[in-house]
């Protein structure tokens, strides 16, 4: 579904992506971790089309996406930091994407309640987006990505602000809702749990490359090297 070529934005002298070449099937779920200013954000920002490429390519579907816009690109992104519309309510915010493709009211409404549902916040639906908690903006963020079902879901750090219950929970539903809609995620995480719960395959970063990926017991009982074991934090 998703390849990278030697992918890599450079800001100034720094590449924040450095030739990254990774390949995401269909169905498969992935987890990228790695240090504070690896590159995470920006390598979901360029399969967007946030970020444009210095160098290498992005190809959908076999389909280079030099020059394809972001909202064409079929995909969607969860921000790191939600940015919701604060001028619309719980549920202005959640069917935005599909009041965009053109979707009925009836069509709005169910899903929007079937969506606050699954994040927890069935009665909220008219609260302004002001009144809400960070971890409530959050999952009203997640609702929000969701919503379109895009085939190719990113998720920056989507349960970072949440307390360790509601993650639990969430990361268990929020596979199973994958499954059940064979929607592919590439999904940044600072949580290991998570991203063991959660992934099919994890993908470790390091200086903007890819330091390791495998499968969460690959990567767990055979770090490539001492970063990842480190980062993983076994001592030695
Ligand atoms: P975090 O875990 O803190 O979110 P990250 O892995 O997502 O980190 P990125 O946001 O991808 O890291 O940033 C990678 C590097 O690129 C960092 O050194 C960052 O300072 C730099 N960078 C990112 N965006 C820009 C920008 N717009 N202008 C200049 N430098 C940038
Ligand atoms: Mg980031």
């Amino acid at each position: 579904l998703l390849s990278l070529r030697e992918a890599t934005v450079r800001f100034g002298a720094r590449a924040a992506l450095d030739a990254v070449d990774l390949a995401v099937a269909e169905h498969e779920i992935v987890c990228v971790l790695g240090p504070s200013g690896s590159g995470k954000s920006t390598l979901l920002r360029a399969v967007a089309g946030l970020q444009g490429l210095d160098a290498g390519r992005i190809e959908l579907d076999g389909r280079d996406q030099r020059g394809v816009p972001a909202h064409k690109r079929g995909v969607g992104l969860m921000f790191q930091d939600h940015q919701l519309f604060p001028q619309r309510d719980v549920a202005g915010n959640v069917a935005f994407g599909l009041r965009m493709r053109g979707a009925s009211r009836g069509e709005q409404a169910d899903r929007v309640a079937e969506l606050l549902e699954l994040v927890g916040l069935p009665k909220a639906q008219r609260r302004a987006v002001a009144s809400l908690s960070g971890g409530e903006q959050q999952r009203v963020a997640l609702a929000r990505a969701l919503a379109p079902r895009p085939r190719l879901l990113m998720l920056d750090e989507p349960l970072g602000q949440l307390d360790r219950s509601l993650r639990e929970r969430l990361v268990v539903e929020l596979r199973e809702l994958f499954d059940e809609l064979g929607t592919t995620v590439l999904a940044v995480t600072h949580d290991q749990g998570e991203a063991f719960a959660l992934a099919d395959r994890v993908v470790v970063m390091r200086d903007g490359r890819i330091a390791q990926s495998g499968t969460p017991l690959e990567v767990w009982q055979h770090p490539a090297d001492e970063f990842v074991a480190r980062f993983l934090g076994f001592d030695n």
